[in-house]
């Protein structure tokens, strides 16, 4: 009993210490080449939100976008846009753009096959084209993790994957107020900003956000704009 308890735990504690080592290595593009800043974007910067749809939180997020006439890019999880379509549509028809971020979102993710990794990213895919009656082509992968796996995945469905500049840390519980200025100090143009809209203070934060960035003559925009890119596949 006692040692099995300890296996299960050195189990966990090794697949947390993978989770944040490539998480927080998303940058070293090991396996894959993400794109991360943009160098020629003059003083734009990009504000992206993984991990939603959440129906409480989400709604809020998008209001206050809209009052700020600002638009952004989802990498949202394709089991929750299947639950939460309206939001799905909404994001779209605001201007906002809309990635793949995995189906299930799991920890087992980056374990799993070839086989299961594509079937993950176009079930999502779909899900996807069916709300927005178009195909996403950006993808951030779940947790930032990347493995040879995921690479050949990403290359064969012809997706273009995403990663961040400056981290928000905003799940670990920070008030906006300290998200935000941590957020600032490090700001950059051409900066992609990582951001969940399934935090409590989310909208808060945006507002901060948005007034820092503005104050420091930045401007939010789309990664398609950031980047010079498509953001959905061309439409045959
Ligand atoms: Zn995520």
């Amino acid at each position: 009993m006692g040692s099995a308890t300890f296996i299960i735990a050195a189990a966990v504690l090794l697949a947390a210490v993978l989770l944040v080592r490539g998480s927080a290595s998303v940058r070293a593009s090991w396996y894959l080449r993400m794109r991360c800043r943009a160098r020629r974007a003059g003083r734009r910067v990009a504000l992206t939100f993984d991990d939603g749809p959440d129906p409480q939180r989400t709604p809020a997020v998008l209001d206050l976008l809209a009052r700020q006439g600002v638009r952004a890019t989802f990498f949202v999880v394709g089991a929750r846009a299947e639950a939460h379509p309206e939001l799905v549509r909404r994001m779209a028809t605001e201007g906002h753009v809309v990635g793949n971020h995995s189906y299930t979102h799991s920890w087992r993710f980056p374990l799993r096959s070839l086989g299961r990794t594509m079937e993950e990213l176009c079930r999502t895919g779909e899900v996807l084209h069916r709300i927005t009656g178009r195909q996403p082509r950006l993808f951030r992968p779940p947790f930032g993790v990347t493995n040879p796996t995921i690479a050949r995945a990403v290359r064969r469905l012809g997706l273009d994957p995403v990663g961040w500049s400056i981290r928000s840390l905003d799940t670990m519980g920070q008030s906006p107020e300290r998200v935000a200025a941590r957020i600032l100090r490090r700001l950059h143009p051409g900066a992609v900003i990582l951001l969940h809209d399934r935090c409590a203070g989310s909208e808060r934060l945006v507002g901060l956000l948005v007034e820092g960035l503005r104050s420091r003559g930045l401007e939010p925009v789309t990664l398609p704009e950031l980047f010079d890119i498509e953001a959905y596949e061309k439409t045959r």
